[in-house]
């Protein structure tokens, strides 16, 4: 008995040691974050030496505190220990501020003498020339280098940002790397035959069809769970098995219009995903997604932001269409695709449209 108490105090012990270490991670991010923003630099420079375990956010924090105070590259190049994450966050801190050729020179001298770059580096660096339009820079110095895990997020990203910037030859390019990575993901293949009509490939888009049926290949069934109450709801694309069926696609109804009201108009090529002529246009209206929240803002609490998560990944009308309910319904809405998080807020998705 006194062995097996003797243990679990030990355990107990062991427990409260690691939530301290937890809370001072916690606390001296703040700090730093703190300090950096009210131009301490000093005290945030402390407060970041001091953390035992120096996350992203940290480092995130500590860049920005010295962008806002005029110099963050001479503090970059001054620190001992440069690992993968403080080169990231670098990265990242110019991709953000516009500094997309500093973010690229930066990249390569990594390559040549810094840390193996891993897959959120390249993510940011694509990020920051997709910013600045240098989609074709990207393409060019990542192409041998892509690691093969995650291969698929990098490319991914890369073709967020041909989309964006209208790169539609470099796209299709971008999307057959895909297919090399996964060529038994159907999703990439949607968005292959997406990329063929923008730009107007319509025999390309029915040759991808094709090969989507000789291969047998069929879009799995999207979903979209919501918890309210501790229960769990699912809803599919047109679902109508919910008891409150009609209430809620009486409310889609009118939270569209206002989003139409409001500027929203539906994606077109989102009208070729993969599915049959006739259920295009009811398809795209009640995605299961669109349907979730729908549920959601009638029945959670004004203040509750809405989170939903989606077993695909979110169509870009969706993606457009949350937008703007972010603003019409004045909340925000959270969902996990099979991607990533979108966080939507007044309008905007954290993911900046590349997912
Ligand atoms: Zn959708
Ligand atoms: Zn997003």
């Amino acid at each position: 008995m006194a062995a097996v108490i003797k243990k679990v105090l030990s355990i107990i012990l062991r427990l409260l040691a690691l939530a301290a270490t937890l809370v001072d991670i916690v606390v001296m991010a703040a700090l730093v974050a703190f300090y950096g923003k009210s131009g301490d630099l000093g005290n945030a420079r402390k407060a970041f030496d001091k953390m035992p375990d120096r996350s992203i956010v940290a480092w995130n924090s500590m860049i920005s505190g010295y962008e806002q105070n005029g110099e963050a590259r001479e503090v970059f190049d001054s620190m001992n220990e440069r690992n993968v994450v403080a080169w990231t966050a670098m990265i990242s801190g110019y991709g953000m501020n516009g500094y997309a050729h500093q973010a690229v020179e930066l990249f390569d001298e990594m390559r040549r003498r810094g840390p193996c770059p891993n897959s959120i580096t390249f993510v940011a660096v694509l990020s920051a020339c997709a910013h600045a339009g240098l989609v074709k820079e990207a393409y060019s110095f990542i192409i041998e280098e892509v690691p093969k895990e995650p291969a698929a997020a990098i490319w991914t990203a890369m073709l967020g940002a041909c989309k964006m910037h209208k790169n539609l030859d470099l796209g299709v390019q971008v999307a057959e790397q895909l297919l090399n990575v996964e060529p038994e993901n159907p999703g990439h293949y949607v968005m292959l035959s997406n990329i063929y009509a923008l730009a107007g490939r319509m025999d390309r888009v029915e040759m991808v069809r094709n090969v989507m049926i000789q291969k047998c290949l069929k879009k799995q069934v999207g979903y979209s769970t919501i918890e309210v109450d501790h229960k769990t709801y699912l809803f599919s694309m047109g679902d109508k098995s919910h008891p409150e069926t009609n209430e809620i696609y009486r409310y889609l109804d009118e939270l569209m219009s206002r989003c139409r009201e409001a500027g929203y108009a539906a994606v077109p090529e989102s009208v070729l995903h993969e599915l049959e002529e006739e259920e295009r246009e009811f398809a795209l209206r009640y995605h299961s997604e669109k349907l979730a929240i729908a549920f959601g803002l009638l029945k959670m609490s004004h203040e509750a932001p809405i989170r939903i998560i989606k077993n695909l990944r979110m169509c870009e009308d969706c993606h457009w269409a949350i937008k703007y309910i972010s603003v019409v319904a004045n909340r925000e809405i959270i969902v996990r695709d099979k991607l990533r998080f979108h966080h939507f807020k007044d309008g905007s998705c954290s993911c900046l449209d590349y997912w």
